[in-house]
Order: C-alpha cells, then structure tokens, then sequence
C-alpha cells in the first residue's frame, strides 16, 4: 500500500527504531511513547484493521503475538507486565490503518484503559 505509513516503515522508506524482525514482523518503538517501553510489532503483510482479519491471514496474530513476548523479554518487562493493545477503527483510536500491536511496559498500567 503506497500511501501506508506503516508499510513506508517496512519499506525502510520512513526511519524507525527497529528492535525486532523475523520473517513475519517488525517491531520498533513508538514515536510518542505512552511508557518506558512502548513497541509496535506489525506484520509485513498489509492488513488495513482487526476488522480484515480472515481463515486466510489469521496466522500472523500468532507471530505478532510470538514477536511482542520476544520483544518483552529483550525489554526486561515479561516479568513485571506488559500490556498488549489493538485498537481498531477510530472510535478505539486506530490513527494508522495497517494492524499493530501495542506493546506498553514499565510502569503500572491501570484498568480501565481511557
Ligand atoms: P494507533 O493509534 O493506530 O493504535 O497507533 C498508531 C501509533 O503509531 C501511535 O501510537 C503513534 O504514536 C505511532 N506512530 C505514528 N506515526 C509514527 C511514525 O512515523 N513512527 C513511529 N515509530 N510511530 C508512529
Ligand atoms: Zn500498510
């Protein structure tokens, strides 16, 4: 997708701080942190929302899921908590439309989420 912000990331197009890859993902860190760590793990393949999730492509939440544990353990926080988010559509305050999994750790995380 040209005009995918997250897919000019992949595409090395735009810059990032990349702290993760495998055949599958990309993770980097987000570059308006709501934490001490907060990473972004997204799948190579372009998937606009959760919403297009299908039988087809539903394997690479397992590996984004893999990715953010993997990513955890590097960051020092599986032990203390993490939170795992995906926003979907605008009303969950999903800005950019290429799935990613917030990884927010390194402090306490309250609940409910705003
Ligand atoms: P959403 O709001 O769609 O769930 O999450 C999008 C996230 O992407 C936001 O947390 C935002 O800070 C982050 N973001 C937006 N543009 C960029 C960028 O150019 N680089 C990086 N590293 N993160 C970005
Ligand atoms: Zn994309």
């Amino acid at each position: 997708m040209s005009d995918c912000l997250f897919c000019k990331i992949l595409d090395g197009e735009i810059p990032c701080d990349r702290v993760y890859e495998n055949e599958h993902v990309i993770a980097f860190r987000d570059v308006n942190p709501q934490a001490p760590t907060h990473v972004l793990v997204i799948p190579h393949q372009h998937i606009s929302t959760v919403n297009d999730l299908t039988e087809e492509n539903k394997n690479i939440v397992g590996e984004m899921m893999l990715a953010a544990q993997a990513v955890a353990k590097q960051e020092g926080i599986e032990e203390t908590g993490y939170r795992l988010i995906m926003n979907c559509n605008e009303g969950a305050g999903q800005t950019v439309f290429h799935i990613h999994l917030h990884i927010l750790g390194g402090r306490i995380m309250r609940w409910p989420p705003g």
